[in-house]
Order: C-alpha cells, then sequence, then structure tokens
C-alpha cells in the first residue's frame, strides 16, 4: 500500500506539485493522468526518492518513508521503478538484467528469474542480449526486471510510448495481467486517457500539479468534475 499525503514540491517559486494526496492499495493499479507539465513526473521522482519534496509525507505499508525531516534512501523504499528511459543493461544477457535487483545474480535465483522470464514470455531469450530484441520484448525483459524483488510498490512512467502503437494494447493487457499475479501497488503515469481507462482501478486526473479528480474509471467517464476533464475523456473509445 502506498499513501501520498499533502505533497507539495515548488520550482523557484512555482508549485508543480500541489497538496497531492492519494492512496493506492497492494494489487490495485492506480494512473496518474494528465497533460504534458503537469507534474507526474516530479510526483513520481519524490516517490522513488531521487526528489524532495517541500511539504507532505509518504508511507509504504503504514511505514514512514519519507517527510520533510526524514529520509529513506530510495534503495531501502521496497519500491520498483520502470521508466521510459530506463534501459536494460546493454553488457548485460536478458537473465543478468533480470537478477540485476537481486542478491548473487542470476544463479543465486535462477527460479524466481525462470518464473518472471516465463511469464513474460521470454524464457527462450535467456542468453539473449538487449540489442538482440525488438521494443516489445526489451519492454518485457525490463517489467521482469523491476518485479524481481517483490518490491511493494511499483513506479512506472509513461512505460508503452516508446512502443508501436499497434502492439501497445496487447502489452498493456499482459503487463496487467503479471501486475495483478504480482499483486504489488502500483503508480503509472500516462497522458493517455485510454491507457488508464484501460489499466487503472484509480483514475488520478492531474492538472497544474494538482490532483483534480480521483476514482474508478467510469466514475470520470460519467461523471466527469467539469468540462476540462469531461473534453478530455471524449476521445475514449
Ligand atoms: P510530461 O507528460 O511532459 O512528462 P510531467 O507531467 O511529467 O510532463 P514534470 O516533469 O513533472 O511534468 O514537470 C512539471 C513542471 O515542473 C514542468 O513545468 C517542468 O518544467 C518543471 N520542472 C520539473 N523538474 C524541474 C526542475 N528540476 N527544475 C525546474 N523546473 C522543473
Ligand atoms: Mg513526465
Amino acid at each position: 500500500r502506498l499513501e501520498v499525503q499533502n505533497l507539495t514540491r515548488a520550482f523557484e517559486g512555482r508549485r508543480v506539485v500541489d497538496d497531492v494526496s492519494f492512496a493506492i492499495e497492494a494489487g490495485q493499479v492506480a494512473c496518474l493522468l494528465g497533460p504534458s507539465g503537469c507534474g507526474k513526473s516530479t510526483t513520481l521522482r519524490i516517490v522513488a526518492g531521487v526528489d524532495m519534496q517541500d511539504a507532505g509525507r509518504i508511507l509504504v505499508d503504514g511505514q514512514l518513508i519519507c517527510d520533510t525531516q526524514f529520509r529513506i534512501p530510495p534503495e531501502r523504499r521496497a519500491i520498483g521503478l520502470m521508466f521510459q528511459d530506463f534501459a536494460l543493461f546493454p553488457h548485460l544477457p536478458v537473465a543478468e538484467n533480470v537478477a540485476f535487483g537481486l542478491t548473487g545474480g542470476w544463479r543465486a535465483n535462477r527460479t524466481r528469474v525462470a518464473e518472471l522470464l516465463d511469464r513474460v514470455k521470454m524464457s527462450p531469450h535467456l542468453e539473449s542480449y538487449p540489442h538482440e530484441l525488438s521494443g516489445g520484448e526489451q519492454q518485457r525483459v525490463a517489467l521482469a526486471r523491476a518485479l524481481a524483488p517483490r518490491p511493494r510498490v511499483l513506479l512506472m512512467d509513461e512505460p508503452f510510448s516508446g512502443l508501436d502503437e499497434r502492439l501497445r494494447d496487447g502489452i498493456r493487457d499482459e503487463t496487467l495481467a503479471l501486475l495483478k499475479d504480482e499483486g504489488t501497488a502500483v503508480l503509472l503515469v500516462t497522458h493517455e486517457p485510454h491507457e488508464a481507462m484501460r489499466m487503472a482501478d484509480l483514475i488520478l486526473l492531474m492538472r497544474d500539479g494538482r490532483i483534480v479528480q480521483q476514482g474508478a474509471p467510469y466514475n470520470l467517464y460519467n461523471a466527469p468534475v467539469d468540462r476540462q476533464a469531461a473534453a478530455f475523456f471524449s476521445d475514449v473509445n
């Protein structure tokens, strides 16, 4: 479970994250949805621990991981990351990439690595190097790598944006099925309403640093908070 309470972050006096609060249960996918520049990645960076808030606090499974006085370092937060530019390690084969966050490397973690690679249908590519894989295959290995240490929370920043449009819905559905099996709390950033409608249990609609509406996809679709929100969802089929 991830709880974000009253998070605020300003750059040069401008609040790019402004009093943001939400909670994501284990096994839930929350989509942080909003236009470019509204503060989505900044929110994720603070949760990951690579940036610091000016106010507010964050808890994982009820344990405080940071406020303005106290801060657990990123690697001790039990938070997994999957960013678009968070590439695979080019010099390591697939199995070693997946085992990267695990003590003892792939030989000490054969079962877990095999289970995940099987789950993302990459078992035949155990010994391949990233440059030998397609974009979609690399994306699936990156997902396996992010989930390998069994993070309590997984942060995903536009994870499908580098992929061919025709592949995206298939990979979205496969990703969702795996996330549900693993039971981690997921915070996924997107600027595509269609992606949020397809994947989210909870949509966090963000605008100018604020969450303007949050709820189940059908609630936002059927009862948008204002005209701008209505227009945002009007293209979704
Ligand atoms: P996109 O969909 O384009 O990725 P975003 O919602 O992820 O957008 P952020 O990257 O969170 O947006 O940025 C929010 C605002 O904060 C932007 O106006 C950005 O220019 C500004 N910003 C982000 N990081 C910094 C920084 N380190 N210094 C100054 N301004 C910053
Ligand atoms: Mg961003």
